[in-house]
């Protein structure tokens, strides 16, 4: 392993984590939290994979940007990742928008959201800084990457991969030359290029960087001055740093992983109704690509202490069961069954209900009798007794918010407007 002095390069990075977007193509899942505060796989939120990587690869200093509905977030993060001990050289900041540079400026974008915390960045003192997004769900060891950046002597390094054409507008795309040297930048175009000879594929930026940090620092004091920029790190700096420096990609795939008991490398953006159904759904498959349950790279988060979860017989003694599920504490299925679904914390299943292909967040009642297919439920939504999804698509998008592929996202205050 490449290090400084004997220590990996990892012990000499902080980790900057972008956590202050909504995530708006995740609908009305977004309304009361930020993306990367949405739940997943049942125990996480979506930020935890990033910074379970960045704790899994050894780095100790960590510092999260929030900004847009940052509550769930915040607490989120105060519950499960105060662990760092100063005295060990660690090191966890949330660093909530708060004008520090201009009384009227918020994060205006996320390369601001980093120039806004650079005096906080320089007194840590660390060589080289990682800026990730907070809002994907993904495997990745970034030692890997830091080595590749300072054997390459780039003036950053750009995570990306490898996607269909048509899923990638949201992403920035990039040229690369055989020697991995980005060429040209485009910043979510809405009719993304395709990579050479493949004509199906574009190179799309994962939102991670690697910087030495002192270039980093000179490059967002000259971005800050500049009154054209909009200060985002995909529109502005790296499209820079593309033309007048060396930006090198990363790309990911399976070499991106440690081996340790699941070297298969994973990447999901999970940023739409439809992708974060499939993504979480995907956990139930006998063998997922996302292996929740590998001890060699596991997912911190913080989880309430809850009882086990409960299967039971209802008073005319059918069975509550679930097969090719994933049930999480504190629920109680009761009389009902379930097929294909994904289970949070505290979700109550009743009698007679037929729960199937569902995503249901914690603290979710399903009433009697209900008749759910492809569903993604919010957090604490009381379903009425005897409702019935995904046998009408039509009719189901009158009254919640389905997708095209059929899946059906359904919230309290959909619920509530039932009634009237
Ligand atoms: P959308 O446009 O769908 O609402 P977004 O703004 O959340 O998306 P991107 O622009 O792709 O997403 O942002 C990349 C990452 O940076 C995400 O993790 C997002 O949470 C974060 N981010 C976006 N804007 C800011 C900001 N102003 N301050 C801090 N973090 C940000």
């Amino acid at each position: 392993m490449r290090s400084v002095g004997n220590e990996p390069l990892s012990r000499h990075a902080l980790a900057f984590v972008l956590a202050g977007g909504r995530g708006s193509r995740l609908q009305e899942l977004t309304d009361k939290r930020a993306k990367p505060a949405v739940y997943f796989g049942g125990k996480s939120r979506i930020i935890d994979f990033a910074l379970s990587n960045a704790v899994n690869s050894g780095i100790r200093r960590i510092a999260v940007a929030t900004q847009y509905k940052a509550h769930s977030l915040i607490r989120h993060l105060q519950g499960g990742w105060n662990f760092f001990r100063p005295e060990r050289n660690e090191s966890f900041d949330i660093l909530p928008a708060s004008q520090r540079v201009s009384e009227t400026m918020w994060y205006v974008g996320t390369a601001d959201a980093v120039y806004q915390n650079v005096d906080i960045l320089e007194a840590h003192g660390t060589k080289y800084i990682l800026v990730l997004a907070g809002d994907h769900v993904y495997k990745m060891d970034y030692e890997i990457m830091l080595k590749q950046h300072v054997e390459s002597g780039a003036d950053v390094t750009v995570g990306c991969l490898e996607m269909p054409r048509a899923e990638s507008s949201a992403f920035g795309i990039m040229h690369i030359d055989e020697t991995g040297l980005i060429q040209s930048f485009l910043e979510k175009p809405a009719d993304p290029p395709p990579m050479p000879g493949k004509p199906d594929k574009s190179l799309a930026s994962m939102g991670i960087y690697v910087f030495n940090s002192e270039f980093l620092f000179d490059e967002l004091r000259r971005d800050a001055a500049d009154p054209n920029s909009a200060h985002d790190f995909g529109k502005d700096i790296i499209p820079y740093i593309v033309k007048h420096g060396r930006a090198i990609a990363h790309q990911f795939n399976d070499s991106c992983v440690r081996s340790g008991d699941d070297p298969r490398s994973y990447w999901r953006d999970a940023g739409t109704v439809d992708a974060y159904w499939g993504a979480n759904i995907d956990l139930t498959d006998v063998v997922p690509e996302l292996d929740l349950y590998d001890r060699s790279w596991p997912i911190w988060t913080y989880a309430e202490i809850t009882p086990p979860a409960k299967f039971v017989h209802d008073e005319d003694g059918r069975r509550g069961q679930a097969v090719t599920s994933l049930v999480s504490g504190a629920c109680i299925i009761s009389g009902a069954s379930l097929r294909r679904s994904l289970l949070f914390t505290g979700v109550h299943v009743n009698s007679y209900a037929n729960v199937e292909n569902a995503v249901i967040m914690p603290y979710v009642n399903v009433g009697r009798g209900a008749r759910l297919r492809n569903v993604v439920i919010d957090r604490g939504v009381r379903i009425p007794e005897g409702l019935v999804v995904g046998e009408d698509p039509e009719f189901d998008g009158k009254r919640f918010r389905t997708t095209e592929n059929g899946i059906t996202l359904i919230t309290q205050s959909m619920i509530d407007r039932l009634g009237t």
